[in-house]
């Protein structure tokens, strides 16, 4: 087993990565977490892709969580013959055209966006890479000039900035991706350019108790209703590729951080996203900033650093994961981590229950936390205390188990429901030897809910040696 790790690690998978051998070899480096980009693929390669993890984590005995990230009303071109270099000054049109795309037009394949486009506005491409100006725009075309250049690819993304664009959270290719994701039974589900409260709730009612819903923070709309969307979510990506072409990229570093402390204050695990080795889609090693901003995640308590095109279409995944992982083990090891458990949350049991095991289990030494639950929400108050012992979570649910793998310093473990006090101490030090994370003469701090089986009950708290 790989030395224990507090900041999960969350790689994407594609064509570099989804074969069971890499999958494999990316959970031996320390991926804790896959996310199946849906932007890209389609549904039978998913599928395998899904079954390729599931047999990887049948075979090496792990709770792995699969976020299934939703394109959304992300605005991309269509495809490309072959990637084309456009440099400054090129004439580059967007149509409706269905044709591969070349050195001078794509396809924009949303009619409504291309109608709405006007001479002047700036449009940006892959992530803030191209810009271009639109200098004439008439029925299912906009002719622009190109202002930066760089290589353009099929599907890539479309910004218009500071364009307030209407559009739906969930699109006609989400819902049916969707079914696809909730029929294979993935755990997490992103949604994309959410940009407000109710942008959940509508998914909400589609995805119900089938999976936990992560918000992407991608527009200034989300940043200017982040405490609702925080609210109404599960969890939150901060998802920087994007944030970083709809706001000038030093608003970014400020924000990740004020989201990061957000979440934590309200109990919900966020995710740091995009361009965190980016160097090493090419490279075998990361940049001394790439090093510093995955650290700096880790400096700031994110509960998992993902990877991108540096794990799903990059040459080296797998070396991008072994890096991330000393790096995240470094930063956790240093002198400068402090995570300081914040105030539970006045008048709540659950959460002074929890309070109370981290403090207990700082003093006295303790090897792990280990945290009984039916939904995982005790979990979530576990991890929000950020004690520097693992937490393991032991539910009787295997879902429950996978969503809060996800989570910062989580290991779960299926447990069957514990009859009385006697059962409880012995399933939790029973447990807590298959992690191989605490050891015949440390002690434990168990919390669990009286009744035993009741669901939203954690009042107790029990030291117990292993
Ligand atoms: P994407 O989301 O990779 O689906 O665009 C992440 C981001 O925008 O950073
Ligand atoms: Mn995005």
């Amino acid at each position: 087993m790989t030395a224990f790790r507090h900041t999960k690690i969350m790689p994407t998978l594609g064509p570099s990565s989804w074969d069971e051998a890499t999958i494999e070899a990316l959970v031996q480096a320390g991926a804790a977490a896959f996310r199946l980009n849906f932007s890209h693929g389609n549904a039978d390669r998913h599928r395998e892709t899904f079954a390729n993890i599931k047999s990887v984590a049948a075979k090496l005995g792990r709770h792995i969580p699969i976020l299934q990230d939703l394109q959304g009303p992300k605005i991309r071109i269509g495809t490309m013959a072959e990637p084309v270099e456009l440099k400054v000054g090129d004439v580059f049109t967007l149509d409706d055209n269905t044709e591969a795309g070349s050195a001078s037009r794509v396809c924009l394949p949303h009619a409504d966006i291309l109608a709405a486009l006007r001479a002047g506005d700036t449009i940006s491409l892959n992530d803030g890479v191209i810009r271009m100006s639109v200098t004439e725009a008439g029925t299912g075309f906009a002719t622009c000039a190109v202002q930066a250049g760089g290589l353009l690819s099929s599907c890539k993304g479309v910004n218009v900035p500071g364009r307030e664009l209407p559009l739906n959270v969930l699109t006609e290719k989400d819902l049916a991706d969707l079914q696809v994701g909730l029929e294979m039974g993935v755990d997490w589900v992103a949604l994309s350019f959410v940009q407000k409260a109710e942008d959940i709730a509508e998914a909400r009612r589609i995805i119900g108790d089938k999976a936990l819903i992560m918000s992407k923070i991608e527009t200034q709309a989300a940043i200017r209703n982040l405490e609702g969307i925080i609210a109404a979510s599960d969890a939150i990506m901060i998802a920087r590729g994007d944030l970083g072409v709809e706001l000038p990229p030093e608003d970014v570093p400020p924000l990740q951080r004020q989201m990061i402390s957000l979440c934590r204050a309200m109990g919900k695990p966020a995710v740091v996203a995009t361009q965190m080795l980016e160097s090493m889609i090419q490279n075998p090693v990361p940049t001394r900033a790439e090093a510093s901003d995955v650290a700096a995640a880790a400096y700031e308590g994110v509960d998992a650093v993902m990877l991108s095109a540096e794990s799903a279409s990059g040459k080296h995944p797998v070396a991008a994961v072994e890096v991330m992982a000393r790096i995240v083990a470094k930063a956790e090891a240093s002198s400068g981590w402090n995570m300081r458990a914040p105030e539970p949350e006045a008048g709540n049991v659950a959460d002074a229950t929890c309070h109370a095991a981290c403090t207990t289990a700082a003093s006295i030494g303790a090897a792990c936390v280990v945290a009984f639950t039916e939904t995982g929400g005790t979990v979530l108050r576990m991890a929000r205390n950020r004690p520097s012992q693992p937490i393991i979570c032991l539910t009787p649910h295997n879902k429950v188990a996978r969503q809060m793998a996800l989570l910062w310093g989580v290991h779960t473990v299926v447990c069957p429901d514990v009859q009385g006090t006697d059962d409880m101490v012995q399933k939790a030090v029973a447990a807590v030897k298959t992690t191989g994370l605490a050891h015949t003469g440390e002690c434990i701090v168990i919390t669990a809910g009286v009744p035993f089986g009741k669901a939203g009950t954690t009042n107790m708290m029990r030291v117990a040696g292993v």
